[in-house]
């Protein structure tokens, strides 16, 4: 408790999904007395929607992406050790190639690994309560006072004075963040098409799941559409996806040889150069938001060098492309 008796967490975290829990796991193994606002369930939107591709070499990220995705790529292998030994669940790879199809008809073979974002959110949300961060789900975060003597005032179910708040809020951020909403299918592998890589052009991507319970089935995504917070599924966009799925593999084009087995749609938090915000917001808020089409991928560079921005140390890559002034009047 403070001099105003609210309850006082070093940090307060609004938003569980794979940015929000990442991070709140990187402070609490860094001491911090973390508590995680939710308000729906945790890791429910954008997280579990994923493809779960780690697509660092993908010729279509923005150049200044790669840093980080290099970061993220080498703390991979510890993040998801650290999330088994807390939960014992192990979280395997399910690819380890992408065939990448250029736009010269040329394909390059990709060394890049794929997850099941369904296989992460169990195991990383069992991590996290093995620990004594304080997840709060159902709890929205309403409204926020910092007073200039840096003081935080924070109105959920109850008021909270945390020391720091960070926005992990995915595409409800409300700060220079917009939803884009992707649609994607699931079908049945034929067969005659025992996958076991990731095809991928600029418009459309093919990921199989090779292990777990999802096994033998590909999903083919996704839209990129600007469709507020809408998440109606359309025929006809899954139809489109089908068909450009097609152009490479031509057996998926038959619903009889390779029925859909389910469809969704998630809704991405893009900024409008599709690189995250990574930055301080205010002295006592930051900003952990905006990661767009990577943010599986990106989960263990945000936490990393998120905790160290919390903390006042120096991170290992340049954030300067993350910087939120980059787009202010843009
Ligand atoms: C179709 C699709 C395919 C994708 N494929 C890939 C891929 O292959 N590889 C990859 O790396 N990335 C992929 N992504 C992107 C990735 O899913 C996102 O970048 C990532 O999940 C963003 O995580 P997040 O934690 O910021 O957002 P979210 O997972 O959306 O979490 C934000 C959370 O904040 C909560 N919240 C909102 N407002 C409040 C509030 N006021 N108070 C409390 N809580 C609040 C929400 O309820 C939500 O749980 C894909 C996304 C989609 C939609």
């Amino acid at each position: 408790m403070n001099a105003n008796s609210l309850p006082s967490p070093d940090i307060l975290i609004a938003g569980a999904g794979i940015i929000g829990l990442s991070l709140a796991l990187e402070l609490h193994f860094r001491g911090a007395q973390v508590t995680v606002l939710e308000r729906s369930t945790a890791l429910q939107h954008a997280s579990t929607a994923a493809a779960g591709m780690l697509a660092v070499d993908d010729p279509h990220n923005p150049p200044a992406l790669l840093p980080l995705s290099q970061l993220s790529r080498s703390l991979y292998p510890a993040f998801l050790q650290r999330i088994e030994s807390l939960s014992g669940l192990a979280v395997p790879f399910q690819t380890d190639t992408t065939i990448q199809y250029m736009p010269d008809g040329s394909t390059q073979r990709l060394v890049e690994h794929s997850l099941d974002p369904r296989q992460l959110a169990p195991a990383l949300l069992e991590a996290v309560r093995a620990t004594s961060i304080d997840l709060r789900e159902h709890t929205e975060l309403l409204s926020i006072t910092e007073t200039h003597q840096s003081l935080l005032r924070v109105e959920s179910n109850g008021e909270l004075s945390p020391a720091k708040l960070i926005h992990t809020q995915g595409a409800w951020a409300r700060l220079q963040v917009r939803p884009v909403k992707g649609q994607m299918l699931r079908v049945q592998l034929p067969a005659t098409l025992p996958l076991r890589e990731v095809h991928r052009t600029e418009h459309i991507y093919i990921v199989p799941r090779t292990q777990g319970p999802q096994a033998g089935t590909a999903l083919i995504g996704a839209t990129l559409e600007d469709a507020g917070f809408d998440t109606a599924l359309h025929p006809e966009s899954l139809d489109h996806l089908r068909s450009l799925a097609a152009q490479l593999l031509p057996s998926l084009a038959d619903e009889a040889t390779a029925p859909q087995v389910e469809a969704w749609a998630g809704l991405r938090p893009a900024t409008t150069d599709s690189l995250p915000i990574l930055d301080a917001h205010t002295p006592c808020q930051f900003l952990a938001i905006g990661h767009f089409r990577n943010g599986i991928l990106l989960a263990p560079a945000t936490a990393a060098v998120m905790a160290d921005l919390i903390e006042g140390k120096s991170p290992a890559i340049d954030l300067a492309p993350f910087a939120a002034s980059r787009l202010v009047n843009r």
